[in-house]
Parts: C-alpha cells; structure tokens; sequence
C-alpha cells in the first residue's frame, strides 16, 4: 500500500495500532447471532461509560460516514416547529447549516469568529431557541468550543443540545453529564482510530423522547434503538469496524481508561507545539484542541510547498486546507496512534524545510 512506512499526521483516516490493523485482516463473520450481538452491546455499555452519559441514554450503530450521522441527528431530532442556533465557525458548522437547510429546519447560525465560546450566555440570546448544533472541534480551523459553557447555556434555555464530538472524542474532555449533552456524534476514522465507514450517535434519553417519527428507512433512529436492545442493527452493519471498535475500546480501558488516552494527546500536542516555537508558524486558534495543531505559515504562504516536502523527503503526511486557506495554513494530527517520536521525527523535517528556504 502507498502510506506503509509513512508517518500519518491526517485528521482521519489516522494511524492505527497493530492490533485494529490483524482484526482488519480476518474473515468477516456472520452477524445474526448472539455472538455478534454480545460484541455490538460491548461497545455499547463501554461509549456510553467513556462518555458518562446519564442512565438509559442509548447508542445507534450507522454504517455511514460522520456526515451521516450529522444529518441523521437533524432528521430525528429537529422539525419545522424547532428554531436550531447552528455554531458555524468553519467547514464543518458550515455542514450543518447546510444540513438544516436541506430539511427546512428553521436555524440561525452565529459566527464564533475564532473564540470559543465561553461567553455564550453573554453573546445569544438562548430563549429564541429549541436546539444548539456544535461541532465540539472544528477540525477545519483546530478550534476546540467550550462545552462547559455551552452546555451551562443550552440547559439555562432548555435547549437540545447536539454535539458533533467526530475529531475530539478519545483526545479531549467529553461528558454528557456534566456537560449537559444530549447528542453525541462520533465516527470511527478520527479519535477511534479505526477505518472509515462507522458513525456512532449517543441519544440521552431526553434526546429519545424527542424522536420524531420519520419518513425515511435507512436512518430511522427508532428502528436502531428497537434492534439494538437485543445487540443487533436493523442492516447489515460494518461487522468488521464494529469488531475493531470493541477491541479498541476494550485496549484504551486497558491502557487506564479515555482519561489516559486524553492525556497522551495533550501530551504529544504540547511538546510538539513548545518544540516548534523557534520555526516562522503561527499556532491558528487560541484555542486549539489535543487532537489537531493548525498552523500558519508566517510569511503567508509557502504551505502547499512545505507539505509536498514532508511527503517527498520525510515521507510525513501532515494535511493540507482547501479554498482560500490552502497556501497558508496546515494541519497536523495528534489523533490515533502518534507519539513523541513522530513529532520528533516531524519537528526534524520543519527545521530542514525552512533552513532549506533561507539558503
Ligand atoms: C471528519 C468530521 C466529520 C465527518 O466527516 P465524514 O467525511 O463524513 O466522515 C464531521 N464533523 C467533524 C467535526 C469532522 O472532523
């Protein structure tokens, strides 16, 4: 395969360990059975105890991308008589405008302009509202929001609060509780570090008491909720991925729980980005998540150039931004299984990179 030997710095897909990687190579097994529905309600009680989610919240198992489980969320939970607040601060809240859009969801996006939004009490007015729709980590942008005071403000205003937790689930703090969540979205290519094709959403059971009863087949939560109570989906799932999701979440308990596998993204994300001070980048957001460093190329440009070297010379793939960005901001991950060594390894090819340029 082309990325073997490769460094992988991309916000999904993301290095896997060795042991996602053999469970990926066997025989897919058949799934109607109790065998498979032990492994399906494994992966449950596990999400729904890494999340600290309030008793009776459920989980639903879509074989689809994470845009999937953004959209299915908006389908099952909001209606024409909702008024959703869509935190737009990127690519990504730009998605689930779009997505409120396409359902005729009466929504008002607010721009964040690069805060976090701990003032959001101050900022918006929560009684105009039913539901708040946030991407916890605007992977676009490295921007994590402040889920405290969200939540703090969607439960002062009783709103819904739906949280796309995609890029920050497994590096930072996500709790349902505390937080006041009733929506997590997940997928398994980012922070789970499994291959594409699995999106999780967690439902509060305040969330499944407001379930709409929808037109659709594929997405319908109620269906998921009814098969899942015996371990099962009502389609044929990606049995492979879910396999690896059990292993995965069976090995961060292991390795001393979602505290542990947290820290070691702090960990990795803070030496990377006190051992780079020295270099012309400028850290993009203030606020930057444990998963994600975005940087700035400080003479504003020079980004694609510097990317095509990492790859070419250092066989480091780091990620570039689209549109207008693309020349002057990249991305690095610190998700899945990235360590000290790779940033090391990376921190060494920055330094040849713009030695090189001032020759
Ligand atoms: C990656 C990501 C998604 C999902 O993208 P897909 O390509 O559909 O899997 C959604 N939200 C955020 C914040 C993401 O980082």
């Amino acid at each position: 395969m082309i990325y073997e030997n490769y460094t992988i710095l991309t916000p999904g897909p993301v290095k896997m360990s060795d042991r996602t990687l053999t469970l990926g190579a066997k025989q897919v097994p058949y799934f109607r059975n109790q065998p498979f529905s032990d492994v399906v309600l494994g992966c449950e009680s596990l999400l729904l105890e890494m999340v600290n989610s309030p008793s009776g919240s459920r989980a639903v198992f879509l074989t689809a991308s994470g845009t999937a489980g953004m959209e299915s969320v908006v389908m099952n939970l909001l209606d024409s008589d909702d008024n959703a607040l869509v935190i737009n601060g990127g690519t990504f809240g730009q998605r689930f405008v779009h997505i409120c859009n396409q359902y005729d969801i009466p929504s008002k996006e607010i721009n964040p302009n690069k805060g976090n939004l701990s003032d959001i009490d101050q900022c918006v007015d929560g009684s105009k509202y039913s539901a708040c729709l946030v991407n916890a980590h605007e992977t676009s942008i490295g921007l994590l929001y402040d889920l405290e005071a969200i939540g703090k403000f969607c439960h002062k205003h009783n709103m819904l609060n739906i949280v796309d937790a995609i890029s920050m689930f497994t590096t930072d703090k996500l709790d349902m509780t505390t937080q006041f969540i009733d929506v997590v979205i997940m997928s398994s290519q980012k922070g789970l570090a499994l291959p594409p094709g699995l999106t999780v959403i967690i439902l509060s059971p305040n969330a499944i008491e407001k379930l709409n009863n929808i037109r659709g087949l594929y997405f319908n939560f109620k269906q998921y909720l009814k098969d899942g109570e015996r371990g099962q989906t009502p389609y044929t799932p990606a049995v492979s991925i879910i396999i690896q999701l059990y292993d995965r979440l069976t090995q961060i308990k292991e390795d001393g729980g979602i505290e542990q596998t947290i820290k070691n993204a702090f960990d990795c994300s803070f030496y990377f980005r006190d051992k780079i001070k020295h270099l012309p980048l400028s850290l993009n957001t203030d606020f930057p998540s444990n998963g994600l460093t975005a940087l700035t190329m400080n003479s504003n440009h020079g980004a694609k150039k510097l990317l095509s070297f990492l790859e070419e010379k250092y066989k480091i793939i780091a990620c570039p931004n689209g549109g207008e960005l693309s020349d002057i901001l990249f991305r690095v991950s610190h998700m899945g299984f990235v360590n000290k060594t790779d940033m090391e390894k990376l921190i060494e090819a920055l330094e040849d990179f713009f030695n090189s340029e001032s020759e």
